[in-house]
């Protein structure tokens, strides 16, 4: 055969977009600048003679608002008008609802791509597709974390299973290697520094090193920058527009973008034959900005014009994001906490507060919530519905069970037993507990210990009701009732009628005792 001329090809890449499709106030990220800074490399790779794939690592979906009101249409609209070829399938692609994720689906112009989510013994997503560039095949293969399964809303991905995505990996990449001379697996796994990837399930790294054969990863979901410093040894104080390094194992370079647009990653190869070289990688900052030594916030690399035609594509989302949006709610004399940092570790003043809204919409003797549904804190002084829907994004329902106080011990000693530092935590109001190393010591309700004979009404959402975060099922006892009352709109009306809040009637206190 006549020998070919070598492929350049340039791989774009960026993950956990997370709603970000408008800049922030700083006039950091954004999809118009991404526009003109993908549309510019592209004419670039052009004019050197090589060829582009622009790849996502998933998580699209939730996180801001104005996205998440409208099923993030703006956002995937914007990854077609960019010209996107391939995405792996996020956790976050779940957190709405199949018909949702269905009709996501039929506004996208390239596929969404997951090899190990099954369901009735068929995938539910394409696992690969074969790009041509220059007469070249590349396969992309797509994969998502398989704590999917226990990340989401039971009731969406009912009937559906995430396999272990190494051992699919494992069946796919001869197949692949078979078919193209470049393997890339899309993912949404999470980059865990050396394999370790503690309580989450295995990610990137464990997965190269488990499966010969990979080129390239482009992941996602631990939503850092992946650039080392040696061996095994991330660099997790990565300053934007410094150089970086992708990770290398067995023989795959792992790659992702942090999170949000912030970042455009380039990683150029050069394919001759059987040799695959990567010659040039960087992370090219959205407008982002960094500390001068002053303090002062300064942009970390050029500034790049927002593409006028897609900002007015955006604008009009954004503009109805936000009338829906900027309605105020109420107010409060302080910041009630709701920092991931504390509120998956400890009961605070943003817990109680959901969950005494909660109990006062339904008359429920106490409420529970997984503290990983409590997604920011809301500020100090005037609170609008954005401020409440950061908090509460899911779309969750509340829910009533009522059930005999001998069930409601049994619950509480299971909701006891969670992680302290997991989602699965919980936030409690109209209960006090005392727990001794996640065994339950003490239950009381109005300073009575809980009476196994009589009947409780506890309020919790259908997330947890229906088994999220692995709590017991309680959406199948015959005292369940699903109020259809969404958890932002409970929390907005408690809000609105309690206004101004002061934040000390919402401190913990001895709610809960843990020794
Ligand atoms: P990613 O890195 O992909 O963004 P993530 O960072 O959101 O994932 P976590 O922040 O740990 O991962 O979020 C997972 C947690 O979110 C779950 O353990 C659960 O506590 C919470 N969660 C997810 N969906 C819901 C929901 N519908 N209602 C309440 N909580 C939810
Ligand atoms: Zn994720």
């Amino acid at each position: 055969p006549t020998p070919r001329p070598p492929l350049k090809l340039t791989v774009l890449h960026t993950n956990d977009h997370h709603g970000r499709f408008w800049p922030n106030a700083d006039g950091e990220y954004g999809m118009a600048a991404r526009k003109t800074l993908i549309d510019r490399l592209r004419a670039e790779v052009k004019a050197s003679g090589g060829e582009v794939l622009l790849l996502d690592g998933g998580d699209v979906n939730t996180g801001v608002p104005e996205s998440d009101l409208q099923d993030a249409e703006p956002d995937l609209q914007a990854m077609n008008r960019i010209g996107y070829d391939a995405m792996a399938v996020g956790n976050h692609e779940f957190d709405k609802s199949p018909a949702v994720l269905a009709k996501q689906r039929s506004w996208l112009k390239f596929p969404m791509l997951s090899a190990n989510i099954y369901k009735d013994g068929q995938r539910l997503f394409e696992p690969y597709r074969i790009f041509e560039r220059a007469g070249y095949k590349i396969a992309v293969m797509g994969l998502t974390t398989d704590d999917t399964q226990k990340m989401v809303l039971p009731d969406n991905i009912r009937g559906i299973t995430f396999t272990k995505p190494a051992a699919e990996a494992a069946k796919l990449v001869p197949e692949l290697r078979a078919k193209a001379v470049m393997v890339i697996a899309t993912t949404h796994m999470g980059h865990y520094t050396d394999g370790q990837a503690g309580v989450n399930a295995a990610g990137d790294v464990e997965m190269a090193r488990a499966v010969k054969g990979l080129d390239l990863v482009v992941g996602g979901h631990s939503q850092n920058p992946v650039c080392m410093l040696g061996e095994n040894k991330r660099n997790d104080a990565y300053v934007p527009g410094s150089p970086c390094a992708p990770d290398r194992q067995n023989g795959a370079w792992i790659v992702q973008a942090h999170e949000w647009g912030k970042y455009v990653g380039r990683a150029d190869f050069v394919i001759d034959g059987p040799k695959i070289e990567l010659v040039r990688y960087e992370l090219l900052p959205v407008n982002m900005k960094k500390r001068a030594p002053d303090g002062k916030k300064v942009p970390a690399g050029e500034t790049i014009a927002e593409d006028a035609e897609m900002k007015a594509y955006l604008q009009p989302f954004q503009a109805n994001g936000q009338a829906r949006l900027a309605v105020p709610v109420g107010a409060t004399d302080g910041v009630l906490d709701g920092d991931r940092e504390r509120v998956r570790k400890q009961p605070t003043t943003l817990g109680t507060l959901i969950a005494r809204a909660m109990m006062d919409k339904t008359g429920a003797d106490l409420a529970l919530i997984n503290s990983g549904g409590v997604r920011d804190s809301l500020p100090a002084g005037q609170i609008s519905y954005r401020d409440v829907l950061k908090v509460q994004p899911f779309g969750n329902t509340v829910a009533i069970v009522q059930m005999k106080g001998a069930e409601l011990l049994t619950y509480l000693k299971a909701a006891a037993k969670m992680t302290p530092g997991s989602g699965a935590f919980p936030q409690t109001a109209g209960v006090r507990l005392v727990i001794e190393a996640g065994e339950l010591k003490d239950a009381r309700i109005g300073n009575q210990a809980i009476d196994p004979l009589r009947d409780y009404r506890l309020a919790l959402t259908n997330f947890t009701a229906t088994g999220g975060d692995g709590y017991p099922k309680l959406n199948t006892h015959p005292g369940y009732v699903d109020s259809g009352f969404n958890d932002a709109d409970v929390l907005r009306a408690y809000i609105a009628k309690r206004s101004p809040l002061k934040v000390a009637d919402y401190e913990p206190g001895d709610a809960v005792t843990r020794r």
